[in-house]
């Protein structure tokens, strides 16, 4: 398996080799998402209170508890993905290997880890999200996540304990089959952060031509997952609308709420847009989530 080497380790030298790293990565999750999204948040609130629609997906709407709510939910997020990391090279471990991330790599192997690590989390975020939204694992999985119908940045981490660990697990799956050094997971964790905070932050200031073009429109932005959280149907990838095109889960209404979001037009209030086809279904085991704005 690409990463891993056979050599002897104690759990002592584990720990004090892999401590440093793990720390690392914390501190870039720690830093990024309270910086980007505070910054995020504090943009959002401008937009509304200004009345500046332009590129704002809600009207405006007061929730300081499911931003508490969500604020503790995602640190322990971040804490739970650290462990499930450092679990996963105790296990390695106690087969006899190592997880050797960045040797003898030339760069040009390096430089193709970058797409790779995106495509492959694209893949595994649109399979185990659309798993999770199974009536039979929804409630202990993933409602969690969806009691916020109008997300804020502080909802991207927002996970139940057996989400978080299924959002950890893809560095751990990664790393044992994909080439990778530590610079592709820094990377891919920061552009997973910004991406991340800002399909939450009802805010899309994405190109439109990435997102919509019918031939260039690729991209899943904001106004893509927004409609996630505001009705539970469809649009269940991350950073492309590549497999809900390919497995026809695409939302019905997303291609024109997303025109009317990015119109002159937009007054905040483009879920009135929403056919009967593509409104509001709770999945089962669901009771009402958080009272959604606009
Ligand atoms: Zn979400
Ligand atoms: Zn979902």
């Amino acid at each position: 398996m690409g990463n891993f080497q056979q050599q002897s380790q104690t759990l002592a030298e584990l720990f004090s080799h892999n401590l440093v790293h793990l720390r690392d990565m914390g501190l870039v999750e720690f830093l990024t998402y309270l910086f980007v999204g505070a910054f995020a948040f504090i943009l959002a609130l401008y937009l509304r209170k200004a009345n500046r629609f332009r590129f704002v997906i809600r009207a405006p709407s007061s929730r300081p508890v499911q931003v508490t709510r969500e604020v503790f939910n995602s640190a322990l997020s971040v804490v739970l993905y650290n462990t499930v990391q450092l679990a996963a090279r105790m296990i390695a471990l106690a087969f006899g290997y190592i997880v050797t991330l960045g040797v003898h790599m030339p760069l040009w192997e390096e430089l193709l880890t970058f797409p790779l690590v995106m495509v492959a989390h694209d893949a595994y975020f649109y399979w185990t999200h659309r798993l999770m939204h199974a009536a039979a694992l929804f409630r202990f999985f993933h409602w969690e996540h969806h009691k916020s119908q109008a997300p804020t940045v502080f909802t991207a981490y927002s996970f139940a304990i057996p989400e978080a660990i299924m959002q950890g697990l893809f560095g751990v799956f990664y790393v044992a089959i994909f080439p990778a050094t530590f610079t592709t997971l820094i990377v891919f964790q920061f552009v997973e952060i910004l991406h991340n905070l800002a399909i939450h932050s009802g805010l899309d200031f994405f190109p439109r031509t990435l997102v919509a073009h019918p031939r260039f429109g690729w991209l899943a932005g904001p106004t893509y997952h927004d409609i996630h959280h505001r009705t539970a149907r469809g649009n269940f990838g991350l950073y492309t609308r590549f497999w809900d095109r390919l497995m026809k889960t695409e939302h019905p209404d997303f291609l024109k709420i997303h025109a009317y979001i990015h119109s002159p037009q937009n007054d905040g209030r483009a879920y009135r847009l929403l056919s009967r086809r593509g409104s509001s279904t709770p999945p089962s085991g669901a009771s009402a989530p958080e009272v959604a704005g606009g």
